[in-house]
């Protein structure tokens, strides 16, 4: 097999022969651009993206869902996709069960939401309180995939990879950035701020 894309891979994985070296990754976020990419085998335009990280040596590189799927054999992207489109045609409706542990497992929602969310994720006769309550959840969902969370998220990420190797380093603050903006889809202009001026203080370079 010889494609652009699994050349590209290999280049940024340790094992230099696709079928082990495709095995190094896995799956981190998945998002909408707003502005269209070129995915890493060449294809344009592609507006479904996700972010894969190497879990030997830590790369991170973003694909675009087709290959993922295609190449890697990663199908989180898609459940993800799926119902990304199925909320902004009725956000009354239900995101699939992968996808809502999947925003449990990076944390964008609690545990009192996980559990109502299963609890109702069938039911299409709500009271007007539960359905605030689903809503508010899938607007989590749309916010945490949106481009402007991931633009921040990989310079959040920046950071916090530097910082493992610099100890004189205070996370706490990074973590707290992180975290807000998981929850509310974005930083704030100050927040962004914040973050921009680390990464300056400390000459953090991508
Ligand atoms: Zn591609």
């Amino acid at each position: 097999m010889h494609y652009k894309l699994t050349d590209e891979i290999i280049k940024i994985s340790e094992s230099s022969i696709w079928n082990s070296a495709k095995n190094e990754w896995n799956f981190e976020y998945a998002y909408q651009s707003e502005d269209l990419q070129t995915c890493l085998c060449g294809h344009y335009p592609i507006k479904n993206i996700c972010v894969i990280e190497n879990t030997i040596n830590k790369n991170t590189t973003e694909v675009g869902n087709c290959c993922v799927n295609k190449f890697l054999g990663i199908k989180d992207g898609n459940k993800i996709f799926v119902s990304i489109k199925r909320l902004k045609m009725d956000p009354e409706k239900s995101m699939s069960p992968e996808v809502l542990d999947y925003l449990f497992r990076k944390k964008v929602i609690t545990d009192f939401e996980n559990k109502f969310y299963s609890d109702t994720i069938s039911k299409r006769k709500m009271s007007s309180k539960q359905m605030e309550i689903r809503k508010r959840i899938n607007k989590k969902l749309i916010n945490f995939t949106s481009y402007d969370a991931n633009a921040s998220l990989s310079r959040i990420n920046l950071v916090l990879n530097w910082g493992e190797s610099n100890e004189a380093f205070d996370k706490t603050f990074i973590n707290s950035l992180k975290k807000s903006c998981e929850r509310n889809g974005k930083l704030s202009n100050k927040q962004s701020k914040a973050l921009e001026n680390i990464i300056k203080k400390w000459g953090i370079e991508d």
